[in-house]
């Protein structure tokens, strides 16, 4: 079995790659999809469905099934655009953290956190896993419930198996979407999810659901996809519980690294916090570290820049996402969800010269003198790429879409 649970996220997939209305939004209907998430008709694809039903067949599932499950799917170019334009992995911490952290995401999740604040302790006192943890996820996963993802799940694992790249893992995962819609679990119109076929709350992939899906609220079905994130907490946190969570442990916290710290750090170098202290490692914050006989240091943009101590259930998260800016995503929301201040350490300058607040105000002045550069996150993603190369076409620089102090001179001078 796949330990981790996907390498997907709907949010940070559809962030990251520039679709995101931004703020707290209704799940899109069918009809304001992008055309690339409506089915096209691909030859090859009817060919490769119509074998892979034969092998459904032989595998149990029902005429019936398959009629009702693949009734209105079909090929969607749009998912195959976003396969091969992951960039959850590529992103620095720093533009990570403002996409999936933004200090109004954290007030938007503070309220939900405090609503399901009843849900997620019942959760936490049968799998052990802290509530602020589920809460973060969910906000990760999600955006609290409130972008669950609206693309068919049979047309999203169809096309990439189709398509051939993870072709067992997609089809395992169609194989068990119908299996899902067999069982009556979900309706097939409920079957919709992220571009690679996660659902519901805290977006989980039918192989998982299959797997650990759980009915907690005990009304007789294993529901993740009603506006009651309820089961989809339980299930989340039985997988974190399975895969080795210990119970009221820490994930980890932001450090301080003494000046010249040279000692190997990532995740495979691990030693007690004891000596992690000798070496002069401290708490960003007034607290002190929890203690632990293995922790590593993190400090995925270089020491000098923000540096965390991570523990056991660190890696734990990684199981559902195997991303370590995904890991600490969820860590950060958390601390500042029960109530954490921001970051500590600086991030200072990118490799273009300019700080977050820099890239913020390029962003303001390039929309201002009427190139649209989406929201003033700091965040340099398509859509300011654009912008900065037709503000560098009419201004006479050489059109190259990277931002830079000369450029933010240019705009602002
Ligand atoms: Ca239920």
């Amino acid at each position: 079995m796949v330990l981790s649970r996907r390498a997907f996220s709907l949010g940070l997939a559809s962030v990251l790659a520039g679709c995101s209305k931004g703020g707290l939004t209704q799940i899109a209907t069918r009809s304001s999809l992008d055309p690339a998430f409506l089915p096209q008709s691909n030859a090859s694809y009817d060919a490769w469905v119509a074998e892979f039903k034969n092998r459904a067949r032989a595998r149990g599932i029902t005429d019936t099934t398959l009629r009702a499950a693949f009734r209105g799917q079909g090929f969607l170019p749009g998912v195959i655009d976003r396969d091969q334009n992951q960039t959850e992995f590529k992103r620095t911490l720093e533009d990570y953290l403002a996409i999936v952290a933004p200090e109004e995401k954290i007030a938007i999740g503070t309220e939900a956190y405090a609503s399901e604040r009843k849900s997620l302790a019942q959760v936490e006192a049968k799998y052990g896993v802290q509530p602020e943890v589920m809460a973060a996820i969910w906000g990760l996963e999600s955006y609290f419930g409130t972008k669950r993802g609206s693309i068919p799940v049979v047309s999203a694992t169809s096309t990439l198996a189709w398509e051939g790249r993870r072709r067992a893992f997609f089809e395992s995962n169609l194989m068990n979407a119908l299996r899902i819609v067999q069982s009556g679990d979900a309706r097939p119109s409920q079957l919709v999810g992220s571009w690679a076929g996660a659902m519901g709350h805290t977006q989980l992939i039918p192989d998982a659901y299959q797997t650990h899906a759980v009915d907690f609220d005990g009304d007789g079905k294993r529901d993740i996809w009603s506006n009651d994130p309820i089961d989809a907490f339980a299930t989340t946190a039985r997988f974190l519980s399975k895969a080795g969570w210990r119970k009221g442990q820490p994930w980890g916290l932001e450090v301080t690294l003494p000046a010249g710290f040279d000692a190997p750090i990532g995740r495979k170098t691990r030693r007690s916090t004891d000596a992690w202290r000798a070496l002069g490692v401290r708490a960003a914050a007034a607290s002190s570290l929890p203690s632990s006989s293995s922790a590593a240091i993190l400090a995925p943009m270089g020491v000098g820049k923000p540096a965390f101590l991570v523990y056991h259930n660190f890696n734990m998260i990684l199981r559902y996402n195997p991303s370590e800016n995904y890991g600490l995503g969820v860590g950060y929301l958390a601390h500042r969800l029960s109530g954490g201040g921001p970051i500590k350490g600086k991030f200072g300058r990118d490799k273009n010269g300019l700080t977050l607040e820099d890239r913020k105000t390029l962003q303001r002045a390039l929309t201002r003198s009427g190139f649209d550069a989406g929201t003033p996150d700091g965040v340099v993603g398509r859509k300011t790429e654009a912008a900065i190369r037709a503000y560098q076409a009419v201004a006479g620089f050489t059109v190259t879409g990277t931002p830079s102090p000369e450029l933010l001179a240019s705009l602002t001078g």
